[in-house]
């Protein structure tokens, strides 16, 4: 794995109270990095930003800036940035379909758009973009390559795909000053997953006896990724030569749902409630990444065994639940 040198030069990045941005600036800071974290979300008023941000509040090496990126400002929080890793999104397949449409597309696209305006106006030469694996949508079940059609099946997906397209279109215009790598993240997991996802999910219904409900029969298969893995690629993806690239970033083994339950009992050494619930719109079959491109241009390879990344999301869990 190559390894990010910025030097003096801070690095911004967004959605800086989520899950992923969150271990991103922990990362970056524990390698000297100095951050500025955008994030719409206040630790103050916001449990889980909290939580999220409590590595980081009062750093040396950290700058919170809450703020939403529609409306703050953005070229004095970007000037003399090296790269600004925009991870904002509002993110999860299943509100896309309802009432919540427009606050997706505000702040995957045209926050998104807003942030490479920002970059080009101050020159910021890399922006690495969160993109997802839901732009794929349904699959023929083989893993999913780079230059395979981009299909979302749900309006998430779409929006994803729309902040990806326009993020690397930007980037091949000439005479454009930023480089764009748009990750393509499969399903993460690990401390601090969000809570409407399933393998944090799973754990609650663990911890508390209440069933998880699964969605569909059990059979799909998903491609979880550790965090930590996906930081890896994330940091990578900062200072690899590129210009305008899409890359998997996936953990390499995909499991159906029901073989995740039966690891995450005997991980946790209890039984996992679950009733099944209807299949839900936007749900694929299958997600599988195919890492070709991502072992060749990141230098990725994903080290996190899923039993060995539960068991250490579950010992957080746990541990967070002692300390109450
Ligand atoms: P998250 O919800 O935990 O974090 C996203 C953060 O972005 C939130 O803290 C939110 O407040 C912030 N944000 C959203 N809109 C904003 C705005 N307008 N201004 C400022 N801040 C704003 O989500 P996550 O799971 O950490 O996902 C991070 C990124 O990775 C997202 O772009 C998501 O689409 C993408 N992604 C995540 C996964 C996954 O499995 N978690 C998979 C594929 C892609």
């Amino acid at each position: 794995m190559r390894v990010e040198r910025v030097g003096a030069r801070a690095v911004v990045v967004t959605g800086v109270a989520g899950f992923l941005g969150s271990h991103v600036a922990d990362a970056l800071v524990a390698r000297g990095t100095r951050v500025v974290g955008i994030d719409r979300r206040s630790p103050a008023r916001d449990a889980t930003a909290a939580a999220n941000l409590a590595g980081l509040l009062g750093r040396p090496g950290f700058r919170l800036v809450v703020a939403d990126l529609n409306r703050v400002p953005l070229e004095p929080l970007l000037e003399g940035a090296a790269h600004v890793y925009h991870l904002a999104a509002v993110a999860g397949v299943r509100a896309s379909w309802g009432r919540e449409f427009a606050d997706y597309v505000a702040c995957n696209v045209v926050a998104t758009q807003r942030v490479l305006a920002a970059c080009a106006n101050v020159g910021t030469p890399r922006l690495v973009v969160a993109s997802s694996s839901s732009v794929y949508g349904t699959t023929g079940g083989d893993p999913s390559r780079e230059d395979h059609p981009a299909l979302p099946a749900s309006p998430y997906g779409m929006t994803k795909l729309a902040a990806e397209r326009l993020c690397l279109e930007h980037a091949r215009r000439p005479g454009a000053t930023t480089a764009v790598v748009a990750l393509r993240y499969f399903t993460l997991y690990g401390p601090r997953q969000r809570t409407d996802m399933m393998i944090s999910r799973v754990l609650r219904a663990a911890l508390t006896g209440e069933p998880v409900h699964l969605f569909g029969d059990g059979t799909q298969r998903r491609d979880f990724t550790y965090v930590a893995d996906a930081v890896s690629a994330t940091l990578a993806a900062g200072s690899v030569p590129a210009r305008a690239e899409a890359v998997n970033v996936g953990g390499g083994a995909p499991v159906r749902l029901h073989d995740l339950l039966d690891l995450a009992a005997d991980v946790t050494g209890r039984p996992i409630p679950a009733v099944h619930a209807a299949p839900q719109p936007g749900d694929v079959a299958v997600t599988a990444a195919d890492l070709a491109k991502s072992r060749a241009l990141l230098g990725y390879r994903p080290s996190t065994a899923l039993a060995e990344g539960v068991a250490r999301q579950w010992e957080v869990l746990t541990a967070d639940r002692a300390a109450l």
